[in-house]
């Protein structure tokens, strides 16, 4: 793994800053964001881009998310210590790593091989409590469940069922929906579940994702 040095730190606060002033006020998660070393999740010749305030492409057609949007969702998740997390889209592991650096125990599911194969072993390094899994996220983990807290991290052209029933009752899944008016964003949702299993929604403005897919697969 590449070093994290002073400097990376003092990029780290900045960004921590940057975040703040764009209306981030969860101190869990801006700490997470000021602990864990964004850069090492791309490639060492691009470690100036890391603390910016921007997604980066990691290969495979697939991208880092922003950090505000990684903030963002965190903070809408609400997650205290011990909660169990299922996240759909590992990608490069790093909002795994910040919502496992907030005390969660996280299950990701990431249906693309390569980048499965690149992300497990690199999450591995950490010391987190992180496991990494390949397959389709719409099925969620059955076997795992059910999670106090689930998110998506790929624009959703539907509520999946069965992450819904892997909820708890009041549990939390924030999910980028797409917007039936306009395919080119998703409407960022907080469903909450009700005791009757029914879904409470908030929604929280526009966003833009790569698409979730369906089945495992190369592309
Ligand atoms: N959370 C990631 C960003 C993910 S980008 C990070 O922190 O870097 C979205 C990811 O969702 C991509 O890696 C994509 O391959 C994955 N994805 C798309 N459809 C999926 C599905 N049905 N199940 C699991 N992962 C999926």
């Amino acid at each position: 793994m590449q070093e994290d040095n002073y400097r990376h730190k003092g990029m780290r606060q900045q960004l921590m800053q940057v975040l703040k002033d764009k209306g981030i006020t969860d101190v869990a998660v801006l700490n997470a964001i000021g602990t864990v070393p964004r850069h090492v999740f791309l490639e060492s010749s691009f470690v100036e881009f890391a603390y910016q305030d921007k997604p980066f492409p990691i290969g495979s057609g697939q991208t880092i998310s922003q950090p505000f949007t990684v903030a963002m969702q965190s903070q809408l998740l609400n997650v205290s210590r011990g909660m169990k997390v299922l996240e759909i889209g590992t990608g490069s592991g790093y909002q795994a790593c910040i919502l496992a650096e907030m005390g969660a125990k996280v299950f990701t599911v990431e249906r693309q091989r390569n980048l499965y194969n690149k992300t497990k072993p690199f999450l591995a390094e950490f010391p987190y409590h992180i496991k990494t899994f390949l397959g389709d996220g719409n099925k969620g983990l059955p076997t795992y469940g059910p999670f106090d807290r689930i998110i998506i991290t790929a624009a959703a052209p539907e509520i999946p069922e069965a992450l819904v029933n892997q909820l708890k009752i009041g549990g939390i899944m924030v999910i980028p929906l797409n917007d039936e008016a306009d395919a080119t964003k998703q409407r960022m949702l907080r469903l909450t579940k009700r005791q009757d299993g029914t879904m409470a929604r908030e929604e929280f403005g526009d966003c833009r994702f790569v698409p979730m897919l369906k089945e495992i697969g190369n592309d």
